[in-house]
């Protein structure tokens, strides 16, 4: 097992694992508190990972429509993935693999596969072991190499869904001599009229964890606010744990605090201690500094980024959220986004559109919304408006400029008009002989080769890149010469698949096939949306400037 220089991890300690379950109702940030309570122990020093399980029957998120389960996360290795990933890469600084992400599709598919090659032969295969012993195996791989693995449970306690991976990590824990087993239980406290936080619901959840042989180790409360003492007390009297071992999640404005706000409750002291490591762990004075510092910078600057997509959901945009707010934290500005409908934009997008500093088309499927899409492109073109455009966004970049600078009034993707007479954007070669839809776009990590002296060479400082992708059309071979005129330029290519473009008659016109938010970390903004941001900024600038000018003049 890898150890930390600095903390001298002793391998000997054995593997150790944090079980993160939820009760009363779904969205409660779970999520958020098992990366939270990731990234305290990552600052302490130990190498940590994560596991995500979803107990829906896809085998995964891919085929799953973002305004239900928010956005799909695309991993390096191509897996589309749960967005809590996301969550997890961004707190824990660390890339996963599609082995990160366990769904009941994924261990049926397996287990039935076995079954039929004769694995269990003369065997009844059944949910328990069979099921089970795959689950654990799942996590147990995916810890491999690691000192700690945090395992989030999708789904509430109670579901008939999740019951054989509660089962699963039920017989886990008792199986290994040399694995610590935590379980953390996320539940909500809400408040009653006259303002008291009731404890109810937490204790009808544990409850019902008990039913299944699970008792809780640690509780988290999900309160509008800090959870009162008093109500810790009676909580812990109630589930049968220590008043130390409550801790409450209150709101916050930005997640990257919840690590703040559960560090000052002492969970990172109180996991360690149970999990046997607090010895190993880095003094506490240097560990949350680095994060504390990035998270809580200040932000002096405020601009206002247009965001025109087709879904009124956060989630089904959260990697394009969080990479903005990374380059806000790397340029110490605070992005504002406002949400355009594409599907309602019609005749007052120009007065919408106004409001906004720059303009970000992000990616998509199917054709709603497209014609406000590409009518915001267009503003973006014509009045010099930073402008931003991820995989679709990039598509219809290359659809507006085909109708409106080249005036090939018909041209079209052939995903949105599949009659199009010039389908500048088309299937991409390999798909026309697949018929299957799960995990059959190009996906996942590829490289890009950059041209010198464009703004893409700038912007990477660098002669290629490498980002994720997740798309099944592509610029059409058979336009290539043509569409480059008129001052677009394709600045990025992969062989002959076009990867960015760029126009040369605007300050900061740039869309990229691939997706560049899903690489961005609070520490490390993704470059084109520091980019991005930063000339928005100089142009919010400049405006200003020649603002006061005016006033001066009039004056
Ligand atoms: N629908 C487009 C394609 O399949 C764009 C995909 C995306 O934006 N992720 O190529």
């Amino acid at each position: 097992m890898p150890t930390d220089p600095d903390t001298g991890y002793d391998p000997s300690l054995g593997r150790k694992f944090v079980f993160v379950t939820g009760g009363v109702m779904s969205g409660l940030g779970k999520g958020i508190t098992a990366a939270s309570t990731g990234r305290l122990l990552a600052n302490a020093g130990f190498d940590v990972t994560a596991v995500k399980i979803d107990p829906y029957l896809n085998v995964d998120a891919g085929t799953m429509n973002p305004y239900e389960h928010g956005e799909v996360y695309v991993l390096k290795d191509g897996g589309e993935v749960d967005l809590d990933l996301g969550n997890y890469e961004r707190f824990l600084g660390v890339d996963m693999t599609s082995d990160h992400n366990v769904t009941t599709g994924k261990t049926y598919q397996h287990v039935i596969e076995n079954e039929r090659a004769g694995e269990y032969l003369g065997k009844t295969v059944q949910i328990i072991p069979h099921v089970t012993d795959d689950i654990k195996r799942r996590i147990r791989e995916a810890a491999e190499g690691t000192d700690v693995c945090i395992v989030e449970i999708g789904g509430t306690v109670g579901d008939i869904e999740s019951m054989p991976f509660l089962e699963a990590l039920r017989q886990f824990s008792h199986e290994e001599a040399d694995e610590d087993v935590l379980f953390t239980h996320v539940t909500l406290v809400p408040y009653s009229k006259n303002g008291e936080q009731k404890t109810k619901p937490t204790q009808h959840s544990v409850k019902e964890l008990r039913s299944i042989g699970l008792q809780p180790d640690i509780l988290v409360g999900r309160c509008a606010d800090r959870l009162d003492l008093e109500v810790k007390e009676k909580i812990a009297l109630f589930c049968d744990v220590p008043t130390e071992a409550v801790f409450s999640n209150p709101d916050v404005e930005d997640v990257y605090h919840v690590p703040l706000m559960v560090e000052d409750e002492g969970l990172d002291e109180y996991v360690m201690s149970r999990l046997d490591i607090a010895e190993e762990a880095l003094p506490k004075p240097e560990r949350s500094t680095r994060w504390r510092d990035l998270v809580t910078r200040d932000r002096d600057e405020e601009i206002d980024v247009a965001l025109v997509g087709k879904y009124a959901l956060e989630d089904a945009y959260m990697s394009i959220h969080e990479a903005l707010k990374h380059a806000g934290i790397h340029t110490e500005t605070e992005v504002n986004v406002l949400w355009v409908d594409a599907d309602e934009m019609a005749e007052e997008h120009e007065e919408r559109l106004s409001e906004a500093d720059g303009i970000v088309v992000p990616g998509g499927f199917g054709s709603r919304g497209t014609d406000g899409k590409i009518e915001a492109i267009r503003y973006a073109r014509r009045n010099d408006v930073p402008f931003l455009g991820l995989c679709l966004g990039f598509q219809l970049a290359v659809v507006e400029h085909a109708r409106n600078v080249l005036g090939l009034e018909d041209a079209h993707s052939a995903e949105l008009d599949p009659e199009t007479s010039d389908p500048v954007i088309d299937l991409l070669p390999e798909q026309y002989e697949t018929e299957d839809m799960g995990g059959t776009m190009r996906l996942g990590a590829h490289e890009t080769a950059i041209e010198p002296d464009t703004l893409a060479a700038d912007i990477y400082e660098d002669d290629s890149c490498t980002e994720r992708h997740r798309h099944r059309y592509e610029v059409n071979p058979e336009y290539i010469d043509r569409l480059e005129s008129n001052h677009l330029r394709f600045s990025g290519r992969a062989e002959n698949r076009m990867e960015i473009l760029e126009r040369e008659d605007h300050p900061f016109f740039f869309g990229t096939q691939y997706h560049p938010e899903f690489r961005s970390r609070p520490d490390r903004a993704s470059p084109p949306f520091v980019a991005f941001v930063r000339k928005v900024l100089e142009e919010t600038h400049e405006k200003t400037d020649e603002t006061s000018a005016d006033e001066e003049v009039t004056a």
